[in-house]
């Protein structure tokens, strides 16, 4: 028998060559005749030969076998690779973005299945007390009785035709780019293998996977947060071949009524009048624990509107590491209304809060005395005409009145 040279011709190399010749020569020529680099037909033509000749000669299983029967030997599936050899085509790009980076190549191996992702809602008290949740999955599973074979144990063979994928590649050059697609194998409709009806497995019918509903338990842990996940290895659906893939439970935070959350920290506006601002009091928190918190305002201690407090370690519960996060209480001060005391009252307060601060003004000053209305936003947005000119800034004419609820006359 006439020893073939073609694959070590199409690299360049000699027939002893060692695997970084093989390499050297590939990456030379594959760049070459790359499609991206090299748009034409015979270009692209040559780019698949290139690299089915690299794959097999990097490969000591495949090149043993090509140097003793040739091209011949490797399509007869004496091989045993793998991925099959259907004939040439189906890799080349992968091994270009292996050689060259770029691109994902594909592992080798079994696949793996798709993960089954799902969203778990959960309020601010479950998240703080932690929950279990029970969860229904029906899932494709392999079939019990045939053990995921779809026959007779030894009466299922692997299809010839494609390898067992069920699959074939098909190589189509369309235009500068070489196109590869996905056909179900005919030979054996897609299920890889062929098996005598009488031994088909009765339960699936052949088709090697049954339908299972499993109940996960999902734990939710105290001080868990949005986003997190809590994963299920391997529990997605199975297939023949195929490592399944995960059930994955992303949890996500409802919003609450009272409390905002930033990472293990409680964020909460509180509510004073202002004796209690001013003079002491307490207020009530129905915290997300489930309890009340009774916090004092100590006399002597002013909080003024907008002012920021913290009460360490009333925060949510801090997973894994334990302990409590804080909570930030920012103050609304709630004033009396119009009118809560007469004039005599009043004066006692002169005799109790600090001075009224006096406005100065320069001495040279034009000074206007302003007296203040109520501020109604439908009439002072100044978006619109209100008679007194809060939409005419094209006029000349300073007074701008109303847009603040202030009108000024001359002294
Ligand atoms: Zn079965
Ligand atoms: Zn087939």
């Amino acid at each position: 028998m006439v020893k073939e040279t073609k694959f070590y011709d199409l690299l360049g190399v000699p027939v002893d060559a060692n695997d970084a010749q093989i390499k050297k020569g590939y990456r030379k020529q594959a760049l070459k005749f790359h499609p991206d680099k090299n748009p034409s037909a015979e270009a692209a033509d040559k780019f698949k030969e290139l690299t089915v000749a690299y794959e097999v000669l990097s490969d000591s299983q495949k090149r043993d076998i090509y140097d003793q029967l040739g091209e011949e030997g490797l399509s007869g599936g004496g091989a045993g690779g793998a991925g099959g050899f259907g004939g040439f085509g189906g890799f080349g790009e992968d091994i270009f973005s292996q050689f060259f980076g770029g691109g994902a190549s594909r592992p080798r191996g079994p696949q793996k299945g798709r993960d089954i992702k799902h969203e778990m809602s959960a309020s601010l008290e479950e998240l703080y007390k932690g929950r279990t949740a029970k969860l229904a999955l029906n899932k494709q599973v392999l079939c019990k009785t045939c053990e995921g074979r779809g026959g007779k144990e030894g009466a299922v063979k692997k299809c010839a035709s494609c390898n067992g994928q069920g699959v074939k590649f098909i190589t189509r050059q369309m235009g500068p780019m070489i196109q590869r697609f996905q056909a179900e194998c005919d030979a054996c409709n897609g299920t890889g293998d062929i098996v005598d009806p009488k031994d088909r497995c009765k339960t699936c019918n052949g088709k090697k996977i049954d339908n299972e509903r499993k109940i996960l338990e999902v734990h939710i842990e105290p001080g868990m947060k949005d986003g997190q996940k809590i994963v299920f290895q391997g529990e997605a659906d199975q297939a023949p071949g195929v490592i399944p893939g995960d059930v994955i439970f992303v949890i996500s935070q409802r919003p609450h009524k009272h409390f905002e959350r930033k990472g293990d920290n409680l964020y909460y506006q509180a509510e004073v009048d202002l004796l209690s601002a001013i003079a002491g009091g307490e207020f009530a928190i129905e915290h997300v624990s489930g309890e009340w918190l009774k916090v004092g305002i100590v006399p002597g201690e002013v909080i003024s509107p907008g002012m920021t407090k913290v009460i360490e370690g009333k925060g949510m519960p801090v997973q894994k590491y334990g302990g409590f996060g804080d909570l930030i209480v920012t103050f609304k001060v709630n004033f009396p209304t119009n009118h809560f005391a007469d004039e005599e009252s009043l004066k006692k307060l002169e005799e109790i809060l600090p001075p009224r601060a006096k406005p100065s003004f320069p001495k040279s000053a034009d000074v206007e005395e302003c007296v203040m209305n109520d501020y109604d936003p439908a009439k002072h947005s100044g978006r619109q005409s209100n008679g007194r000119g809060a939409s005419s800034y094209d006029s000349d004419d300073e007074e701008q009145g109303g847009a603040e609820g202030v009108q000024c006359a001359s002294q």
